[in-house]
């Protein structure tokens, strides 16, 4: 897997504190407020470059791609939604039949798709569509040109990062087998991150990593026993526990967000490939000295202010960790649509303070509790994100967190943009009403 290195290992992970790992989950089952799976399309169709993804919905699924996407009319886009009509709805129609027809119809038309994706949506849901069914009739034609996987991007069952968990997880019992003790990363990063990613991977010596999605099915991982993996999103569980029933072992890590968060991430890597210590600093040094500085310039207005999360991209616990450990902000309640201790335990392990952490949403109650703990910064999905600024309180849209460049040690001082950026235009609001 790496090349190989002579130095031993001696950069043990020192644990200094529990962090918040035995506090106890208060565990909500209300009502809660999220987009659906259909909403990580967007930014998979652009990473995933020969797949194409053909929702089967409602027109207000295909409204939501369309309006989230921005699509312009005259682009030929990667992804798209077979309506059901209330044909279709009430049983009347073969679903099966005309799916196969609009898919033969698309594939003759887009002779660059490899690997199309059946995706489901609370219509198809409701309606029992088997689509496992139609994707297995429809690779058995369409193979060896195109592979057809389903998954379902539903808002009864998903949240909105949820989408990629599931495109991800369908793939992975589909991979080809491999001996090798070969990385996989997983996670879709924005091509500028995922090279500079690459490229610290390849300086510290790992020089057999495949990427999960890759940019094409061509260059998907192959899998077996003694792959290692590790998770750059937090949202992976489905893809996780997937990976694992193939045998690959999972790389724990807290997630590389800032500097501490890279640094650990890659730490984890160094440990689980016998990389040295000598190499780890040489290839960090730099790039480590330039996260610091970036983060140094938002320190001052993100320190000593106190942020509540709310469920939303289940990134919360790993940006709770940042924030509070290295921007000196104080979390008041940290919730998380799903809390996978498999995935953020080590971040858990690195929360300072004493938050309360909070799994699902009964989002009433949970407003309550902003209300009444008054943050500096709350972070939210769009639809709360408005009636709080109504009543004073600023926000952050967590949407943004998923569609922004924000992970390794380049991103970190973009990324507690993302929280100063608020804070300070609140500031100078007040300021110019004082005047
Ligand atoms: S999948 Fe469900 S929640 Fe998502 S747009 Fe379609 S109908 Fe709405």
């Amino acid at each position: 897997m790496t090349k190989a290195h002579a130095a031993p290992m001696t950069s043990a992970p020192v644990p200094a504190s529990r962090g918040c790992t035995d506090t106890p989950i208060l565990r909500q089952r209300g009502q809660h407020e999220v987009f659906c799976g259909l909403t990580s399309i967007i930014w998979l169709h652009r990473k995933m470059q020969d797949a194409f993804f053909l929702v089967v919905g409602s027109r207000t699924c295909a409204h939501l791609l369309q309006s989230a996407a921005g699509v312009m009319i005259f682009a030929e886009p990667r992804f798209a939604t077979a309506i059901l009509e209330e044909a279709d709805l009430a049983g009347m129609n073969d679903s099966h039949d005309a799916l196969d027809e609009v898919v033969a119809k698309l594939l003759a038309r887009r002779p660059d798709i490899r690997q199309l994706f059946l995706v489901g949506s609370c219509p198809s849901e409701v309606i029992k569509l088997d689509l496992a069914r139609a994707a297995e009739r429809l690779t058995q034609h369409f193979a060896p040109n195109v592979r057809v996987l389903n998954y379902t991007g539903s808002g009864i069952e998903t949240t909105f990062t949820q989408g990629e968990d599931c495109c991800l997880a369908a793939m992975v019992p589909v991979l080809p087998n491999t001996n090798p003790a070969d990385l996989i990363v997983v996670g879709a990063l924005p091509d500028v991150v995922e090279d500079q990613m690459m490229q610290l991977l390849a300086n510290l010596g790992l020089d057999r990593v495949a990427l999960l999605p890759g940019r094409n099915a061509g260059v998907d991982p192959h899998i077996g026993p003694n792959t290692r993996f590790i998770l750059t999103q937090p949202f992976l569980g489905e893809t996780h526990a997937a990976l694992c029933r193939r045998g690959a072992r999972h790389i724990a890590a807290p997630f590389p967000f800032g500097e501490a968060g890279t640094t650990a991430w890659l730490q984890a890597l160094c440990r689980a490939f016998n990389i040295s210590d000598n190499r780890f600093d040489e290839v960090t040094a730099a790039p480590r000295a330039r996260a610091r500085r970036a983060l140094d310039a938002h320190r001052a207005t993100l320190e000593g202010k106190s942020v509540f999360f709310l469920p939303d991209s289940q990134l919360e616990v790993p940006l709770a960790r940042f924030l509070a450990a290295e921007c000196g902000m104080t979390p008041i309640e940290v919730g998380t649509p799903y809390l996978h201790r498999d995935l953020v335990g080590p971040d858990l392990a690195d929360l300072p303070g004493n938050p309360t952490l909070s799994e699902g949403q009964d989002v009433d109650l949970q407003l309550d509790r902003v209300r009444k703990a008054r943050p500096d910064l709350t972070v939210c999905g769009l639809g709360l994100a408005n009636p709080l600024e109504a009543e004073g309180l600023t926000t952050k849209w967590a949407i943004e967190l998923v569609f922004t460049p924000v992970h390794f040690y380049e991103q970190a001082g973009d990324l507690a943009g993302l929280f100063s950026r608020p804070l300070r235009r609140k500031a100078l609001l007040h300021l110019e009403a004082a005047e």
